[in-house]
């Protein structure tokens, strides 16, 4: 394995110091959907300037950005960290080897493909990081046009780069500019590039025993009881460990079997499992698409699950309607979510898609409504009567009595859900989607 980056942007190097230069740099959109990543770009190149002795200040940094952004490939994700160099020329160095390696690891040859890097030398403070923040939240909460991003780096000073389109240089900003105010850890391990594309050796029961002893300061490591720390795609990530701190998610990795060789791993600070990509909805009819919303609203009518498994219903409120999804990947989610009925109180928890509809990614249920049946009536026996034909009454049928009269007995029924929190599992939860286990 490839010395790894744990230790080295813990170390204790003076950041004050007037003779350091720092330099933050922002790398986005260098893979396909058929290979590479972005964070494992980022690895190779932390370890070949950890190689020339070139020093990181905190961690690197893994940003997810809005869900819904048209051009993404799989999770929106760029990366950022900022080193502490010892001299102009180090940084042109610096710079030098950074556009080499993006050039040649990038997945160039692929349409999609357009990376782009970001450089700013000095410190982000006061103003400049302050209009970062807000271009970050609103990189990772809206759609973003690439000269917007490009105008602002310009303004604030820094210094970008476009392979092809050059689209990346929207996310390698944001990654830049993301505030770290809630932020958890996700430490990635790679695997040897022989074995990409090839079912991924890593033993369930040790993932099962690590979440027995890390959990819930690692989360999302079982679904149903099953692993969910490896991906489904052909990408060199072999396992990410999501937690709290580095430390527990470091610990996890040590608990963690596996049945084929970790190439290199790198721990990122992260924007995952905040909520950050979540607005706070006033209005119902103000909700847009490509965004992700906190909402409040009164259930319209009973779910209905359509072809495929997904469960589908209408929340309103004094402003309009929208209509919300439990998708089949949801899976028991949608057990909950097909209890709701008309009038119950929601707050709904997810992003709006091409079509309109609300993906639902959490619900709390403020109020239930009352829901009712209309039964036949009882007999003076204590039967429930049946139907003696359309207009003619009831009919006991235990003791033969007879009544003229055709009305319902209105019954209410027990609800079988309770008032509260419900979230997707983890298999289907978005990178930002802070889970329960996190605190509301
Ligand atoms: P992976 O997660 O596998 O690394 P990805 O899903 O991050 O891949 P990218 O290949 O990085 O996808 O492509 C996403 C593209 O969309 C990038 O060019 C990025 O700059 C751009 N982008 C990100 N967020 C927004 C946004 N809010 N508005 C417009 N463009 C965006």
């Amino acid at each position: 394995m490839k010395k790894h980056l744990v230790n080295y942007y813990m170390n204790n190097f003076e950041i004050d110091n007037p003779d350091l230069f720092p330099l933050y740099v922002g790398i986005d959109d260098t893979d396909s959907a058929s290979g590479m990543c972005t964070t494992y770009i980022c690895s190779v190149i932390l370890d070949r300037l950890k190689d020339c002795g070139f020093k990181l200040d905190g961690p690197p940094r893994l940003v997810r950005l809005n869900p819904f952004a048209p051009h993404k490939t799989r999770g929106n994700g760029a990366v950022s960290f900022k080193l502490v160099l010892k001299s102009k020329n180090e940084i042109k160095k610096v710079k030098k080897i950074i556009l080499e390696m993006v050039r040649e690891l990038a997945v160039l040859e692929d349409p999609n493909t357009n990376p782009g890097l970001v450089f700013f030398e000095g410190d982000l403070k006061g103003q400049t990081k302050f209009e970062l923040h807000e271009y970050a939240l609103k990189t990772i909460q809206t759609i973003i046009k690439k000269e917007e991003a490009e105008k602002l780096a310009k303004k604030l000073g820094f210094e970008f780069f476009g392979f092809k389109k050059g689209r990346g240089v929207i996310g390698a900003l944001a990654a830049v500019g993301c505030p770290m105010d809630d932020a958890t850890y996700e430490l990635l391990a790679y695997r040897d590039s022989l074995n990409y594309g090839k079912k991924r050796g890593v033993d369930q029961e040790s993932v099962r025993e690590m979440d027995r002893q890390t959990y819930p300061d690692t989360f999302d490591n079982l679904d149903n009881g099953y692993m969910a720390i490896t991906p489904h795609t052909p990408c060199p990530v072999l396992y990410g460990i999501r937690g709290e701190t580095s430390k527990v998610v470091l610990k996890a990795m040590k608990l963690v079997k596996v049945s084929e060789p970790i190439e290199r791993f790198l721990i990122f600070l992260t924007n995952q499992h905040t909520d950050l990509h979540l607005q706070v909805a006033d209005d119902i009819s103000q909700m847009e698409k490509f965004q992700c919303y906190i909402a409040n609203g009164v259930v319209k009518d009973f779910p209905v699950v359509i072809e495929g498994g997904h469960v589908i219903f209408t929340l309103n409120d004094s402003s309009g309607e929208v209509e919300c999804a439990a998708y089949e990947p949801t899976k028991d989610f949608r057990d909950i979510v097909r209890q709701m009925a008309p009038g119950d109180q929601l707050v709904v928890y997810g992003g709006i898609g091409r079509k309109g509809t609300l993906n639902l990614e959490k619900i709390k249920i403020i109020a239930l409504a009352p829901v009712y049946e209309y039964m036949n009536p009882f007999c003076e026996c204590g039967k429930r009567m049946k139907s003696a034909g359309s207009g003619k009454g009831y009919k006991c049928p235990v003791c033969g009595n007879r009544t003229r009269n055709d009305s319902k007995e209105k019954v209410e029924i027990e609800r079988k859900i309770k008032t509260g929190f419900y979230e997707v599992p983890p298999s289907a939860r978005r990178h930002l989607s802070k889970p329960l286990i996190r605190g509301m």
